[in-house]
């Protein structure tokens, strides 16, 4: 017997057809003798029509209410999901976050959890009965309705996973896994059958917008498998755990790229310490959050200081920076916002020389210079102009053959014959 959380999105919910089509899947699953806890999302474009209305009435309406409201949109799914499993002869138990104990802590509209009451659930399924539980609210310590962020029905999903130990926590949404890059903008991008919790932040926080990033560190945390699949076509998704020792890791799994960046630098700067400090002081009171950041060794006492930022801030920092010139013991400070970050991300690249030769290779033979340059120990990103983003993604796609499979990728089953993962869950 096996326990599997199965979380279904707002467009697997969208309208009563696909809640019907989700408890047949549901009802399969059951069938297939595993025991289910079921957590949906509103329906699509629910949250969205609810925050409106809340708006249309009050500018800066009380979160606290705004909590009430955006939450009644997890009350309609939960109910006409269980009523479709009753239909069609599965017992089956709606609730709401506060009904089965979900406690957070205060801070309306982006609440996190601090513990979960399994006692309701483990009572139903002990009953044989389906719980199909509310995603993305919660309740605080005096009975008020709380909500964690906006996709937080993923995190719901991977904490009663975690609280449960189930042995899998499946997303249902409208893609049927994760790529290697995006698939609009390389056709060859391939589906991953697996990919680790490091990797799959980094893809998920540089675009690969699949799931909710804070769901992926809460299954990293307590050791949750997580699988990503499609509601509408069937398939094994792509399984997101810790690094499996018998597999060969592929040294680069996927891609990521960032639109929206911008560069700034600021040249001339006195060599003493704090200089790097006095540069960013400024930037990060302002609540500018940098990303790379490029320093070379002073030459002459003068040095150039190079960091990237969302492009959004890029007027903002450009006239903190201009204002601070000489605080600094700068010489000039000169930007561009028409730049974009392309990542290559994998685990493999912590024993393998050679990824950035081979990434500075593709990118030359297409004739793209490189601005910028950061690795960490899973990552080389690259900070190249805007023009360039599409011929760059696809050029190092082929030169990394991301679209054959790796050759010793041995194929994780779905949750038909589920491997347990033991550990720290709990
Ligand atoms: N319904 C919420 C939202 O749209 C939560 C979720 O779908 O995960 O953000
Ligand atoms: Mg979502």
């Amino acid at each position: 017997m096996t326990l599997i959380v199965q979380k279904y999105g707002g467009t697997s919910v969208a309208d009563c057809a696909r809640i019907e089509h989700v408890a047949d899947k549901v009802c399969a699953a059951r069938r297939a003798g595993h025991d289910l806890v079921v957590v949906v999302s509103a329906m699509a474009g629910e949250t969205d029509r609810l925050l409106g209305l809340g708006k249309s009435i009050s500018q800066r309406p009380s979160a606290r209410e705004m909590d009430v409201l955006l939450s009644t949109g997890e009350q309609v799914t939960i109910a006409l999901l269980a009523i479709a499993l009753e239909k069609r002869g599965f017992p089956a138990r709606s609730f709401t976050g506060a009904q089965v104990c979900i406690r957070t802590d205060k801070e309306h509209s982006k609440a996190r959890i601090e513990s979960i009451d399994d006692g309701k659930l483990r009572a139903s399924l002990a009953g044989n009965c389906v719980p199909v539980v509310a995603g993305f609210q919660g309740v605080d310590e005096s009975g008020d309705v709380t909500t964690l962020g906006r996709g937080g029905s993923d995190t719901t999903a991977v904490a009663l996973a975690a609280a449960l130990k189930a042995d899998e926590c499946q997303i249902y949404t409208d893609v049927d896994g994760v790529y290697t890059t995006d698939p609009r903008m390389v056709p060859e991008a391939r589906r991953l059958a697996r990919v680790t919790f490091e990797e799959m932040l980094e893809l998920a926080s540089l675009g690969s917008k699949v799931l909710q990033i804070r769901a992926v560190e809460f299954a990293g945390k307590y050791n949750v498998p997580l699988r990503v699949l499609s509601t509408f076509k069937e398939g094994e998704g792509t399984l997101i755990t810790y690094e499996d020792v018998t597999m060969e890791a592929a040294v680069v799994s996927g891609i990521a790229f960032n639109r929206d960046e911008a560069e700034i630098t600021l040249i001339g700067i006195q060599d003493e310490p704090g200089a790097a400090y006095h540069i960013l002081g400024p930037i990060s009171d302002a609540n500018i959050v940098v990303d790379m950041i490029v320093q070379n060794v002073a030459r002459e006492g003068r040095l150039d200081f190079t960091f990237t930022i969302h492009r959004n801030d890029y007027a903002q920092a450009m006239e903190i920076l201009e204002a601070n010139l000489k605080r600094m013991g700068a010489k000039r400070v000169i930007g561009n916002d028409r730049v974009v970050k392309i990542s290559l991300v994998g685990v493999g690249m912590r024993s393998h020389s050679g990824v950035a030769t081979r990434l500075f290779q593709a990118l030359s033979e297409e004739g793209i210079s490189i601005r910028l340059v950061a690795t960490s120990e899973i990552k080389i990103s690259v900070v190249v102009d805007e023009k360039h983003l599409e011929t760059g993604v696809r050029a190092l796609h082929a030169a990394f053959r991301l679209h054959e499979p790796p050759q010793q990728e041995h194929l994780p089953q779905p949750a038909t014959a589920p491997v347990r993962q033991g550990g720290a869950v709990g």
